[in-house]
């Protein structure tokens, strides 16, 4: 039987990190990979189309569908419930596509455990600076939320060990080269976290509370 959960790919990232500009240009270079489309609490963003970007519920109904079992995995992120779906992705799957779940490393964790053999990318920005630049730049959310999502971040990163493969996204192409190198030959002998990936984490984990 062919193995499904290897079409399967987890993507997280610190918020700011591009990770959903990486995952567009894979849907757009490759017809086969689909993303799924998450539920969540949170408001709606003014450049987000609901059902497009996410689901956009109530915590009533994201909570009813926790207990009817709709979720392949769920956590509570910055406050707000977020989701993936089971019967969509289970349907993408027994289509042959390969389904990309942008999602948190508690989701991850799910994942993992839920579904092995499918793959897992952590992104890194390219450096502390960046993130803090890339963050506070968008302005889509407010000095409070933007803090938190920097020492969110700091978090985020102290679990990429658990990942398949750790990517210091530098540049669109490059990153989405390797990840798609990654999804055709998931075997390879490429050592999972390289030694730039390494010292952003480094210059992460040793921050010991900075403020951005
Ligand atoms: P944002 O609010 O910026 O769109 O997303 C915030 C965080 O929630 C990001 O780290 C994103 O990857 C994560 N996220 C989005 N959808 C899901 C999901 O379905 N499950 C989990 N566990 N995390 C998600």
């Amino acid at each position: 039987m062919v193995d499904k959960n290897r079409n399967l790919v987890v993507i997280s990232a610190p918020s700011g990190t591009g990770k959903t500009t990486i995952v567009r240009h894979l849907m757009q270079e490759n017809k086969n990979i689909r993303a799924s489309v998450s539920y969540t609490t949170r408001n709606i963003r003014p450049n987000e189309t609901n059902g497009l970007d996410y689901v956009f519920v109530t915590v009533k109904t994201f909570e009813s569908m926790i207990i009817q079992n709709m979720f392949l995995e769920f956590a509570n992120v910055f406050g707000h419930y977020y989701g993936t779906p089971t019967k969509e992705t289970l349907e993408a799957l027994n289509q042959d596509y390969t389904l990309i779940l942008e999602i948190d490393w508690q989701g991850a964790e799910q994942i993992r455990l839920k579904r092995p053999g499918s793959l897992s990318v952590f992104l890194l920005p390219p450096s502390k600076e960046e993130l803090k630049k890339r963050l506070t730049s968008r302005a889509m959310d407010s000095t409070d939320q933007i803090e938190l999502r920097f020492q969110e971040a700091i978090k985020d990163i102290e679990q990429y060990s658990y990942f398949d493969r750790v990517i210091v996204n530098n540049d669109i192409e490059s990153t989405c080269e390797e990840i798609m190198s990654l999804v055709n030959s998931p075997h390879t002998t490429k050592p999972a976290v390289s030694g730039e990936a390494l010292a952003v984490i480094k210059s992460f984990t040793e921050l010991g509370g900075e403020k951005i």
